[in-house]
């Protein structure tokens, strides 16, 4: 799957029902544990967002505790995307750093096997999933209508009440034509 747009908004929001999370900010968490992966708080090496591994059955989503909360929440998302979008029946580990990702496609012995990296486009994919999952566009339209978003500190409302950077709003009302002047 690897739907954009209107589609990936669409299939959004049907797993956000899915999983019984409504409102805002979303409760990414929640989402993940939907789709059977554990969440972790660990500290991880700087450059390192965070992890996705998945072997037989178990899904773990390790995630930087040393970052900051937002970008935290934007790791859980991304990595979610990893396992709604790529995730086949393979073992496969998803480390992401801070532009590049690792990922494995191990065996039974473990991760060592060697690497075969995702690719920019199954990067891309998992932003836009994030993106779409942290800032549901029906949320967005009901709350951006009140507000006057070329104000700088409307921006940085609306970017707080749905728990993301600016830079991951203004991205995502640009996307939306939420931005574009009228
Ligand atoms: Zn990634």
């Amino acid at each position: 799957m690897a739907a954009k747009g209107a589609a990936l908004d669409r299939a959004v929001a049907g797993l956000l029902q899915a999983a019984g999370v409504n409102g805002v900010p979303v409760d990414v968490e929640a989402v993940a544990r939907h789709l059977n992966a554990q969440v972790h708080h660990q500290p991880l090496e700087d450059d390192v967002s965070g992890v996705l591994a998945i072997k037989g059955t178990a899904k773990h989503i390790i995630v930087n505790s040393l970052h900051h909360a937002n970008r935290k929440r934007f790791t859980i998302a991304h990595e979610i995307g990893h396992l709604w979008l790529h995730h086949d029946d393979r073992d496969r580990l998803f480390i992401d750093k801070q532009m590049t990702i690792y990922q494995r496609v191990g065996s039974a012995a473990g991760y060592t096997a060697p690497n075969s990296t995702t690719t920019p486009e199954e990067e891309r994919e998992a932003n836009r999933f994030a993106s779409a999952l942290l800032m549901p566009v029906e949320h967005l339209r009901r709350i951006t209508k009140e507000l006057d978003l070329f104000d700088e500190v409307d921006l940085s409302r609306i970017a707080a009440l749905f728990e993301v950077s600016e830079q991951a709003m203004s991205i995502r009302l640009q996307q939306l034509n939420l931005l574009s002047p009228t």
